[in-house]
C-alpha cells in the first residue's frame, strides 16, 4: 500500500484520545486485561494490521466482553482507526501503533485467544516470503503468544499469498477449517466483516480467499 503523507498535527489528534492507547504499550504485557479493566478470564483478540480500521470498530462490538486489541505499524493510519473507535466510543477496543516484528514485547506466552490478519501482508511483489506475516517465524510467535486452542484467522485477495500460508500453517502444526476461496459466496458470509481492502477487491471482482488456522 502507497505509503499514508504523515498527518498533520498527529499528536494533538493523538492526545485527543488517550483512552484508546498507551505511551508504553510493552508495560502492559502480561496483564492487558487488568489493564483495560476486563475480568481475567475474558478473552483477548488481536488484530494485525488494522489499516483504518473498519473491521475492529464493528468486530469489537459484536464480541463486547472480549477484550480487542488493534495494531498498526503506521502513526498515520492508525490515528485514523484511532479516531474512528473513540468517535463510536466503543468501550472494548484499544490500539498499539507498532510493527508486528516485536509482538512478544507487547505479549505474554498465553495472553491472546485470536489473532487477526486482513490484507496486512507487506506484498508479495517483493518476493520477500520471510517478511510475509505468515512466514513460519511469525506463526511460531503467534502460537506461543496464543492460549492453546486459539486461532489465527486469515483473509487474502491474493492466491499464491494464500497457498503459501496454508502450507505454512499445515508445516507448523496447525489445524486448518472454514476454508475457502470465495468467502463472500460462501456459507461464513453471513458472518463475515469486511474490511476496507476487502470491500475494494470486491468490487473489482476479486474472490477473497479466507482460512482458520487452530492451534
Ligand atoms: N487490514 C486492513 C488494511 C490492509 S493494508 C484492511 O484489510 O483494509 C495492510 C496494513 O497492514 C497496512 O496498514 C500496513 O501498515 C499494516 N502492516 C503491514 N505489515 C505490518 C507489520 N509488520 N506490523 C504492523 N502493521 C503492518
Amino acid at each position: 500500500m502507497a505509503r499514508m503523507r504523515a498527518k498533520k498535527h498527529l499528536p494533538e489528534r493523538m492526545a485527543r484520545c488517550t483512552e484508546r492507547w498507551f505511551e508504553d504499550p510493552k508495560a502492559n504485557k502480561g496483564k492487558w486485561r487488568e489493564v483495560c479493566g476486563f475480568p481475567s478470564d475474558c478473552e483477548v483478540f488481536l488484530e494485525v494490521g488494522c489499516g483504518k480500521g473498519k473491521f475492529c470498530t464493528e468486530m469489537a462490538p459484536r464480541f463486547p466482553n472480549a477484550l480487542y486489541i488493534a495494531l498498526e505499524r503506521d502513526p498515520s493510519v492508525c490515528l485514523l482507526a484511532i479516531e474512528k473507535a473513540h468517535r463510536a466510543e466503543i468501550p472494548n477496543l484499544f490500539f498499539i501503533q507498532a510493527d508486528a516484528n516485536f509482538l512478544e514485547e507487547y505479549f505474554e506466552e498465553d495472553e491472546l485467544n485470536r489473532i487477526y490478519l486482513n490484507f496486512s501482508d507487506p506484498w508479495t511483489r517483493q518476493n520477500k516470503p520471510k517478511r510475509r506475516l505468515t512466514y513460519r517465524t511469525f506463526l511460531e510467535q503467534y502460537k506461543k503468544l496464543m492460549k492453546k486452542g486459539g486461532s489465527v484467522l486469515f483473509k487474502t485477495d491474493n492466491d499464491e499469498l494464500f497457498d503459501f500460508s496454508v502450507e505454512e500453517f499445515k508445516e507448523c502444526g496447525f489445524e486448518l477449517s472454514e476454508y475457502t476461496r470465495d468467502l463472500h459466496n460462501s456459507e461464513w458470509d453471513k458472518d463475515n466483516v469486511r474490511t476496507e481492502f476487502e470491500q475494494k477487491f470486491a468490487d473489482q471482482g476479486i474472490n477473497i480467499k479466507r482460512v482458520v488456522a487452530t492451534y
